[in-house]
């Protein structure tokens, strides 16, 4: 295939040692983008998210900007409508988008903000043509997948990539190869190549390395056969990456590049790992980066240099001083991938406080039946997430998990449907409003302390949806809220429905409990609470935003910080002060608009 990359060898030595491989440069460069596409092959699950998060860190070290579109081949139009715990947590974006989760590790591999066109779903393509037809854009042409919806796909891609004027465009093709439903995005992506020209358009394919029993052969066999249904599709794969549960042995990389015709070394060993953020040092160590930037004609950055940061920040996450457990509570749990935004943020917060975190899946049924086992679990942890969620199921067990935290100054943190079950809970035990609750759960409560503003209701009504996306929070002065994000504003990701009810706020505060940030851009003035924090508690917070989505590696998200520094002192039986910041100057749910 592409005519010099066979020359290319893996390097013998890691970086800044050695002889480096010679990659011959192509004549022809450009300044526009480059794309990087990722298939995946044999089955799904591979990995092939943090594969194309892994090779885009690594454009991202050498100096090079980034941007990524993730293609997945169902008619959903977006995931906001898809089971989260069918098929992993709902991630949204600044824009509102709601996206596959894979947008998540981009944003957090690669430091960067994405939008909703950066997922190109078959609803969302079949849609634009659908409609194009309808206003008469195809002038009486039969609108067919080949060629309107496929042209539709490759012309997205390309926007996307111009628009962000990124040096490189990672494209991750979902599905497996070989599914009906990937067809016309194999044939996009083909047609990337032809448009594009081979100098700028690098094919990677995913697939799995098996061994069976222990000490069995690494089998080459479903790869072979994956590699051959993706050259019927048109596409020649550059590169293997090859998962697989230990390192591929170089006779297996011989073997695979015999019977693929890649070159053994642009067969790359994806073998299992500690640590996702492991996986760019490990394609570095083989060579991948070199073989990148040589074959797209890509200007490389100093090469001991360049990984420095992120090598720094692995060696924080593999081996930290101490160690947490946090409770989280769930409706359903041991699904890791519907939290994956969470126990990605523990990663990020544990690395900066050099602390390990691992996760107690904490049955919020059982804690509302009182089953000893889950009551013991709960009281074994050093704090308690109370996450997102929708629904009656589970939410009286999130209630008490949030009686127990408060009780036993054990750290808190309560994410949008967590914060309002938080209020639910105060305004039930310390208001004495016993019937108090989330007009979500019960419609009719005489103290509807979290329910649906009648602003929002014609929304709602109309078929209208979730607050979503990025929107600005006036954190209050004076407050622990204040001290973690260090600024007035803090900007935050939203969805959900339903609100705090003003008409509460103050008594809530009367009674101890402080709002300490709220909506900044309302232009009605109407007060919207964002954050509740206890002031009589080592660490007791609530957002009513996803603090998760906004935090990166080497930048935690200050919320997730202060609550894993919390539980982290606790368990080392540091003598919290309490909050004692959390006395704000003014008066109750007072906050001066900041804009
Ligand atoms: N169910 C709540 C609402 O709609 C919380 C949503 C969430 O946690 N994402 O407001």
């Amino acid at each position: 295939m592409a005519d010099g990359t066979s020359s290319f060898s893996p390097r013998p030595d890691r970086y800044g040692a050695g002889p480096r491989p010679v990659i011959p440069q192509r004549r022809r460069s450009r300044s526009g983008p480059r794309y990087v596409v990722v298939t995946g092959g044999v089955l799904s699950g591979l990995g092939k998210g943090i594969t194309t998060s892994s090779i885009g860190r690594l454009f991202k070290c050498h100096g090079l900007s980034v941007t990524a579109v993730k293609i997945d081949p169902y008619l959903n139009i977006d995931a906001g409508t898809m089971n989260p715990f069918e098929h992993g947590e709902v991630y949204v974006l600044p824009d509102g988008g709601e996206v596959d989760l894979d947008l998540g590790n981009y944003e957090r591999f690669l430091d960067i903000d994405l939008g909703r066109d950066n997922n190109i779903t078959t609803g969302k393509a079949y849609m634009t043509v659908i409609e194009k037809e309808r206003r008469g854009d195809y002038l009486g042409k039969t609108v067919q997948i080949v060629p309107h919806v496929v042209t539709e796909v490759r012309e997205w891609i390309q926007r996307v990539a111009n628009e962000s004027q990124a040096d490189v465009c990672l494209v991750e093709v979902g599905g497996t190869v070989g599914d009906i439903e990937s067809m016309p995005f194999l044939e996009a992506v083909r047609q990337l190549h032809t448009v594009e020209g081979d100098d700028n358009v690098v094919f990677i394919h995913t697939t799995l390395v098996p061994k069976l029993g222990a000490v069995g052969e690494q089998k080459t066999k479903p790869t072979q056969h994956s590699v051959r249904d993706l050259k019927a599709a048109g596409v020649e794969p550059d590169i293997l990456v090859c998962r697989a549960s230990e390192p591929i042995e170089d006779s297996i990389k011989e073997k695979l590049s015999t019977f693929t015709g890649i070159p053994a070394g642009a067969v790359i060993s994806a073998h299992d790992v500690d640590s996702i953020y492991e996986v760019p040092l490990l394609f570095d160590e083989q060579g991948l980066t070199d073989y990148l930037l040589g074959r797209l004609n890509l200007p490389r950055g100093d090469p001991v240099k360049a990984l420095a940061p992120w090598r720094d920040f692995v060696r924080r996450v593999t081996d930290p001083k101490h160690a947490v457990t946090i409770g989280i509570v769930g409706k359903y749990t041991h699904l890791a991938d519907s939290y994956l935004s969470i126990t990605e943020s523990f990663r990020h917060a544990g690395a900066a406080s050099d602390t390990a975190v691992s996760i107690e899946w904490l049955n919020a049924e059982e804690i509302n039946q009182g089953t000893p086992s889950a009551l013991e679990a709960m009281g074994k942890v050093d704090g308690i997430l109370i996450p997102g969620g929708f629904g009656a199921r589970g939410a009286e067990g999130k209630i008490k998990a949030a009686t127990y935290a408060r009780e036993n100054n054990v750290p808190l943190l309560g994410i949008c449907y967590g914060f309002q079950l938080a209020i639910v809970e105060y305004a039930r035990n310390v208001l004495g409003l016993k019937k108090a609750d989330t007009t979500e759960n019960t419609p009719d409560t005489p103290d509807p302390v979290i329910c649906i503003l009648p602003e929002q209701m014609a929304v709602t009504e109309m078929g209208g949806t979730m607050r979503l996306g990025a929107s600005r929070i006036a954190v209050r002065p004076g407050t622990m809220a204040h001290r973690l994000y260090g600024s007035d504003i803090a900007v935050e990701r939203h969805r959900h429905r339903y609100e705090m009810n003003p008409e509460y706020v103050e008594r809530m505060e009367k009674a101890g409990l402080v709002y300490s940030g709220r909506m900044a851009d309302r232009a009605d003035n109407i007060p919207i609470m964002e954050i509740m924090e206890l002031p009589d508690h080592p660490f007791y917070i609530g957002g009513q935003f996803h603090p998760e989505f906004t935090s990166r590696p080497g930048r935690p998200n200050p919320l997730f910080l202060g609550f894993i520094e919390a539980a982290r002192d606790r368990m080392l039986g540091v003598k919290h002060p309490k909050n004692v910041e959390s006395r704000p100057a003014e008066g109750a749910g007072v906050v001066e608009k900041t804009t």
